[in-house]
């Protein structure tokens, strides 16, 4: 039996400010998400009771269901794929949408907001190791396609995403949360008007103290809370 998500989530909330105060950060400058991909509705709610953050969702249709069922006492986060058809959903469901990878999805973000009378808070997601089945946008394009976007109305860009390759080393994605943080501040220098760089985006439950370690701003926690997903 594994312990209770609170219990586990107490115990992650102690890891992380243990990391980033040995990493001179401020550990209130990182914040937990719970990623409740396939996790059953009551250890979601012990989870938001707990007091995490923020709730990661992969599946709009099943946040969708969720965030009817058990409010916005903490608020929803889109990490998975979106399918541009699904951003109408989208720009009303969630607080902030992380997997913001190319042009055509922003425009359509952008476009269901204005129309709502809203502003969308993304991230753009960025494919650091070249895997071609990680979708971000390819590094040397994330520049180009921040600045496409700092001119649409209807989008707020709040920082960057990735994803590191799977690894039973944490210390393999070092490179790889390295290379958005130097990003990151290659872009900030730029002083886009109207974008913020401020959140970064990585580390999971195997890697995230080294995410913290490099930067992150919000680590995205899984099964390290819940356990391991059924298949
Ligand atoms: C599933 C998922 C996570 C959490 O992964 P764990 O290994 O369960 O911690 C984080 N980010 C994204 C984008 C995911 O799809």
């Amino acid at each position: 039996m594994r312990d209770s998500v609170s219990r586990e989530i107490e115990e992650v909330r102690e890891i992380i400010a243990e990391t980033a105060s040995r990493a001179g950060r401020d550990p209130s400058d990182v914040k937990l998400m719970a990623v409740t991909k396939s996790v059953d509705d009551e250890r979601i709610m012990e989870a938001i009771e707990a007091g995490v953050d923020m709730i990661g969702e992969n599946y709009v249709q099943e946040a969708k269901r969720k965030i009817e069922k058990m409010g916005r006492k903490a608020p929803w986060h889109m990490i998975g794929h979106l399918q541009t058809n699904k951003a109408k959903y989208a720009v009303r469901l969630f607080d902030l949408v992380h997997s913001v990878n190319r042009i055509g999805l922003a425009q359509e973000l952008a476009r269901r907001s204005s129309q709502a009378g809203l502003v969308s808070r993304v991230l753009i997601e960025v494919n650091l190791s070249g895997e071609p089945t990680k979708s971000g946008a390819p590094p040397d394009q994330a520049l180009s396609l921040i600045r496409e976007c700092s001119r649409i109305p209807g989008l707020s860009i709040q920082g960057l995403m990735t994803m590191a390759p799977w690894s039973d080393n944490p210390e393999d994605a070092r490179p790889i949360f390295r290379g958005l943080r130097q990003l990151r501040d290659r872009i900030s220098g730029e002083k886009i008007e109207g974008i913020s760089m401020k959140e970064l985006s990585m580390g999971m439950s195997d890697d995230f103290q080294v995410a913290i370690e490099e930067g992150a701003t919000i680590v995205r926690i899984g099964r390290r809370l819940f356990g391991e997903r059924q298949k």
